[in-house]
C-alpha cells in the first residue's frame, strides 16, 4: 500500500531521514519548529504543514523523531497536536528515545482514538541516518508493523519488531548501555595507550580485527584522533538516554553500576562546558584524569 507520510522532527536524525523518505518515492509532509530545516525538505519535494495537527490531516502515517518524553508528548498529544488531525486508522511511528512509561501512556491514549502506534527508535547515528541503514527496534502490534515495513526499510536496513508497544523503547535503552559503555572503555584504553607512549592509529590496526573490534571503535577511534567531536550524537542526547536507562531500572529492580558510573561522567562533561559535543568526548574526561591527549604519533 501506498501511503502519505508526515514527519514532524527534522534534526540531525530526522532530516536524512526524510530525505531517504522521498528518494524511496514516498509523498510527504513535514513540520518543524526550525524553518531552515522545513525550507530544506521543501526544496527536495516536501510539502509544509503548519502544526503537527495539519501533518496528520495531510497523511495516513506519521512519524515523530524528537528529542525527549516531553517534545513527543505535546507534539502528539498536545494542543494542534498529531491526535486533533488524525483520522482513524492512522498510523503514528515514533521514533524518538523515550520511556518506556511514556511510550505505553502514549500508546493507551492514541488507541482511544482508533489511531494505532509503534515506537521505533533507531542507532547507528548521524552516517547511517544518512546512508539509510539504520538499525531500528519496533514495539506495537504486528499487523500495524506489517503494514508499514515499507516505510520503515525506507530509513533502515535491519528491521526487527522486538514485541508489543514499550519493547522497541527498552531495546533502545540497551543499546546506548552498550554503545556509552563501549566508549568509556575504549577511553580508558586509549588514555593508557596515550600516557604510556605508544602509536594509537598502530594500536588500532594491530587490535581491530581481534576481540576488542567494534563498530564503535571503527567510528570513534578517527574521529578521536582528529579531535572531531561535532557531534553526531551529542553528550545531551546521550546523558538524557542514560538518565533514561537508570530511571527505568531503579523503577523495576535492577542495580547498574556501570551505567550510573557513565551517567557521572557525563554530568561532569556537561559542567565542563560539553553538553552539544560528540559523545566520543567520553575520551576527553579520561584526558583530563591523567593529564595526557590521545592523539596521532
Ligand atoms: P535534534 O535535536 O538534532 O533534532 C530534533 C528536532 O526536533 C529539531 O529540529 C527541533 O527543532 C525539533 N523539535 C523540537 N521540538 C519540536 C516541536 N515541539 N515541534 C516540532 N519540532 C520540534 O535531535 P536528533 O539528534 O535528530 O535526535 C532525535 C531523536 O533521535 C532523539 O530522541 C535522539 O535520542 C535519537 N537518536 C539520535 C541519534 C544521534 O546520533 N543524533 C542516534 C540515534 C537516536
Amino acid at each position: 500500500m501506498e501511503h502519505n507520510v508526515g514527519f514532524i522532527g527534522l534534526g540531525i536524525m530526522g532530516k536524512p531521514m526524510s530525505l531517504n523518505l522521498i528518494k524511496a518515492g514516498k509523498s510527504l509532509t513535514v513540520f518543524d519548529l526550525n524553518e531552515e530545516a522545513v525550507n530544506s525538505l521543501v526544496e527536495a519535494g516536501a510539502v509544509a504543514a503548519n502544526s503537527p495537527k495539519e501533518v496528520a490531516e495531510r497523511s495516513d502515517v506519521i512519524i515523530t523523531m524528537l528529542p525527549a518524553s516531553k517534545h513527543v508528548k505535546e507534539v502528539i498529544l498536545g494542543e494542534n497536536g498529531v491526535l486533533e488531525g488524525a483520522k482513524e486508522g492512522s498510523i503514528i511511528i515514533d521514533m524518538s528515545s523515550i520511556t518506556p512509561d511514556v511510550s505505553r501512556e502514549l500508546a493507551t491514549e492514541v488507541m482511544k482514538k482508533g489511531i494505532e502506534i509503534l515506537d521505533a527508535p533507531v542507532s547507528g547515528g548521524e552516517p547511517k541516518a544518512i546512508d539509510g541503514t539504520l538499525a531500528i527496534m519496533v514495539g506495537g502490534k504486528e499487523p500495524v508493523f506489517e503494514s508499514v515495513k515499507s516505510v520503515l526499510y525506507g530509513m533502515g536496513k535491519e528491521v526487527t519488531l522486538v514485541g508489543d508497544n514499550g519493547c522497541g523503547v527498552t531495546a533502545k535503552l540497551a543499546n546506548q548501555i552498550i554503545v556509552n559503555l563501549n566508549i568509556a572503555a575504549m577511553s580508558e584504553a586509549l588514555v593508557l595507550a596515550a600516557k604510556a607512549g605508544i602509536d594509537i592509529e598502530k594500536m588500532y590496526q594491530a587490535i581491530r580485527g581481534g576481540l576488542a573490534g567494534s563498530a564503535v571503535l571503527d567510528a570513534k577511534v578517527p574521529m578521536i584522533l582528529d579531535r572531531n567531536f561535532i557531534a553526531g550524537g551529542s553528550i545531551a542526547i546521550n546523558l538524557k538516554d542514560i538518565t533514561n536507562v537508570m530511571e527505568t531500572a531503579h523503577e523495576i529492580g535492577v542495580p547498574l553500576p556501570l551505567s550510573s558510573q557513565l551517567l557521572e561522567i557525563f554530568h561532569s562533561l556537561k559542567v565542563d562546558g560539553k553538553i552539544n559535543d560528540d559523545h566520543g568526548s567520553i575520551v576527553r574526561y579520561y584526558e583530563k584524569l591523567a593529564n595526557t591527549e590521545v592523539k596521532r604519533g
